[in-house]
């Protein structure tokens, strides 16, 4: 039986090319499952794609990231080099097409989509909402929950995506149990309790495990107030390694790092709190 779950792994990038399978199989070998996450058309569709691959343990979310609506970001390691230009247009989110994706594989929920308040401009923003409130709508449709990325901009405190994105959901989501995880959390406590209220869960990742900086996110705060049946735990593989992984390439049988933090701040076992984290996957992804 797993113990591990990483809940937002991106081994459908470009950056795992060389060795998928490999990184795949040795999170599997090592008890831990993996959810890998789309960000826009094609790296949704190599992650269902992915699911079909194994028997069990490898899930796919399918959607449009906020920073994919909008022109002029580039990431060599999503697609690399030869995207460059497709990316620079950005996507228009067709809830069709990724209808049709989700009939294809294991899909457990929607996105990464949200609010991405880190490169803020009026015009990128109401292209991020309007692509966010499809989804929601799509969410709301394949009865999936939703793989929230939300990111602030630390020098802009008068707005506050997490804020935002708790008000869409609660807008624009349908169903009676509104379902949800807010992945590499980093607002604050009041940010955790509103989504906690909500339905939405809180997935910490691999900063967690970094020197605290209590004056950008007090995640010991956060992990203390979040009750255990409502925490998860992400990599955002191949991004942010935790200790003592940092600086490397990031892969899902790290999670195992984050997971002990969580446990190191809540005066708990590690067994207990991965037996808790993946409970809480089950129930929240139907897994
Ligand atoms: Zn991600």
């Amino acid at each position: 039986m797993p113990k591990y779950i990483d809940i937002h792994a991106h081994t459908n990038f470009k950056a795992f090319e060389e060795d998928r399978d490999a990184v795949i199989r040795r999170a599997l070998d090592n008890g831990t499952w993996v959810i890998n996450v789309g960000t826009q058309l094609d790296t949704s569709r190599k992650a269902v794609e992915m699911t079909n691959e194994y028997k069990e343990g490898v899930y796919a979310t399918i959607g449009l990231h906020p920073i994919h609506t909008g022109a002029s970001y580039h990431d060599a390691n999503e697609l690399g080099e030869e995207n460059k230009e497709f990316f620079s247009r950005g996507e228009i989110f067709d809830k069709e097409k990724y209808k049709e994706l989700a009939k294809l594989g294991k899909v457990v929920a929607i996105g990464e989509c949200g609010l991405d308040y880190y490169h803020m401009e009026p015009e990128t923003i109401e292209k991020q909402k309007k692509a966010f409130i499809e989804q929601i709508e799509l969410a709301n449709e394949l009865n999936l929950p939703l793989m929230l990325h939300i990111r602030n901009n630390p020098t802009d405190k008068t707005h506050n995506a997490y804020f935002d994105v708790y008000e869409l959901i609660k807008k624009y989501s349908k169903r009676e149990e509104i379902k949800g995880v807010s992945h590499f959390f980093a607002g604050n406590v009041e940010d955790m309790k509103r989504f906690i209220e909500l339905g939405v869960y809180i997935s910490f990742a691999g900063p967690i495990t970094y020197k605290p900086k209590p004056e950008i996110c007090d995640y010991i705060s956060v992990i203390k107030e979040t009750p255990l049946d409502m925490i998860l735990a992400d990599t955002d593989s191949p991004y942010v390694a935790p200790v003592p992984y940092r600086g490397k390439r990031n892969e899902p049988v790290y999670v195992r790092e984050i997971i002990k933090k969580i446990a190191e701040i809540k005066s708990l076992t590690e067994e207990e709190t991965a037996e808790a984290i993946f409970a809480n996957a089950k129930r929240l992804f139907d897994l």
